[in-house]
């Protein structure tokens, strides 16, 4: 597809799709970035690191002959507790009926069951709630003794072996990272890979622990921290100030948290990493129903669009793309949605309040990157092009919502792929950062290609003057001849 029919059909909104059995070959992925995906995510917990590893060589293939920037995030399963094995594979759980949680890793009892969580027994009290299967059974504690915890069924349902569970309100003294995430971060680290996420975050200094063994790696990955308990909850600004993104992962955090509360605390996530100028995903089961059919239900439909008002900068595809039959639908679905809904950011989007800078911004480039946004709009320009080294320059301006066409130039591999998740933002590969007269020349030109400018139309270029080292201290208005 010629690159103007490309760039019309782009939804300023980033979608993040996850690689599954669905979508692992260079054709398929390949359809899916045509179709939208800017982020492909390697779910840590599901497949083998050499199976990640060949779906990584895909992506920085396709992205090379596309001579597009595609990001990778590595989501690290975190301190997710699973069932062991069960003797039959599966267990129908009936009201009433019991079972025991024991300690070890197997049982020949189909009433009870291990986990992958050794201090599960001691750290249960009675009254404490268990939830599997997603959340669709419950269970209650009600006797515990020094080698189990006997729970009777609240909520009756099947459970299969290995399945998650959740323990909404039980503080657990499980470690943020265990043995398989730190050999998983450290691949990622030693793979180049632009984003990790980590599940389960409970408080800044899980983000921290994980950003320290990155770097140590030589790794500048950014880190995603994944909201999904309640302690996180606890502990929001506190966790969004560390991370350099947010996931809103829905799955889990439906379970941890009364579901009725989900999209008010949806919203009040949104919102702090508005206020904190971080880029948020919204996850899990936005187009569920695509997995099994072409067409979404008005009600998916519509929680996509409200994740994008809300503020969010990205959505997040799980099954739709790991396994569904629709993987392509369902991306061409989200990026119409998209579009769609962005046409309301025209005049009035969510804004940072101006409390806080985007982390690593110089309160010059702050200023600047304000004060050309308005620029744009006051000129009605149609291109706003940003040179950026680390990536905060445009991440401050994404967040400004402005829906003026906006380029990201970089002289960092790593920041054009890192601006795949920032809203708005199309990082540009060929365009050199040598000096402000041959950067306007190649981004108009780049423009006019494009269908985005003609003659008379203006450009705001913002880059810097190298007079401060790290801050952006130059806005130049550029008139297309
Ligand atoms: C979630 O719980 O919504 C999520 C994205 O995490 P995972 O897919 O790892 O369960």
């Amino acid at each position: 597809m010629a690159d103007a029919a490309r760039l019309k059909k782009r939804a300023r909104t980033k979608i993040v799709a996850t690689v599954g059995p669905a979508c692992r070959t260079p054709e398929k992925l390949a359809e899916l970035v045509l179709a939208g995906v800017d982020v492909f995510r390697l779910n840590m917990a599901h497949a083998s690191r050499d199976e990640h590893a060949e779906s990584l060589e895909m992506i920085r293939a396709i992205s090379r002959q596309l001579r597009q920037p595609i990001a990778v995030l590595a989501d690290l399963a975190g301190p997710k507790i699973r069932l062991g094995e069960l003797p039959d594979g599966f267990l129908e759980c009936e009201s009433n009926a019991e079972f025991r949680f024991i300690r070890g890793e197997t049982s020949s009892d189909s009433h009870d069951l291990v986990t992958t969580y050794e201090p599960l027994v001691d750290e249960l009290a009675v009254g404490d709630t268990v939830m599997l299967a997603d959340g669709t059974v419950g269970m209650k504690v009600v006797e515990k003794g020094p080698d189990f915890a006997r729970c009777k069924v609240t909520q009756p349902g099947t459970i299969r072996s290995r399945q998650g569970l959740n323990l909404p309100g039980v503080k657990l003294s499980a470690p943020a990272m265990d043995d398989d995430d730190r050999k998983n971060a450290i691949w990622a680290a030693e793979n180049q890979i632009d984003f990790v996420s980590l599940s389960f975050v409970r408080q800044a200094s899980d983000v921290r622990e994980l950003k320290e063994l990155l770097r140590k790696r030589g790794s500048a990955a950014r880190v995603i921290a994944k909201i999904e308990k309640p302690e996180a909850l606890d502990h929001l600004d506190e966790i969004v100030a560390e991370s350099d993104a947010i996931m809103v992962a829905r799955g889990d955090l439906g379970v941890e948290i009364d579901v009725a509360q989900m999209p008010v605390v949806q919203k009040r996530i949104v919102l702090a990493c508005t206020v904190h100028q971080k880029p948020s995903i919204i996850a899990t089961q936005m187009l569920d129903s695509m997995q099994n059919s072409p067409r979404p239900t008005r009600a998916e439909v519509t929680d996509v669009a409200n994740a994008i008002l809300d503020g969010g900068d990205a959505c997040m595809l799980s099954g739709e793309t790991a396994i569904g039959k629709y993987p392509k639908q369902a991306v061409e679905m989200m990026n119409r949605i998209a579009q769609a809904t962005e046409e309301l950011f025209r005049d009035n989007a969510p804004r940072p309040t101006g409390e806080f800078h985007a982390e690593g911004l110089h309160p010059i480039t702050a200023a600047v990157v304000y004060g050309a946004g308005h620029m744009a709009a006051d000129l009605d320009a149609k291109l706003v092009a940003v040179v950026t080294h680390s990536g905060a320059t445009a991440l401050a301006l994404s967040k400004q919502r402005s829906y003026v066409h906006t380029v990201g130039i970089s002289d960092s591999p790593r920041t054009l792929r890192q601006m795949c998740l920032f809203w708005g933002v199309i990082p540009l590969i060929d365009v050199t950062v040598d000096g402000s007269g041959s950067t306007i020349e190649a981004v108009t030109e780049w423009g006019c290609a494009n269908g985005i400018l003609v003659s008379g139309d203006y450009v705001v270029l913002i880059g810097g003057l190298g007079l401060h080292v790290g801050s952006h201290n130059q806005v130049i208005v550029h008139r297309v001849e």
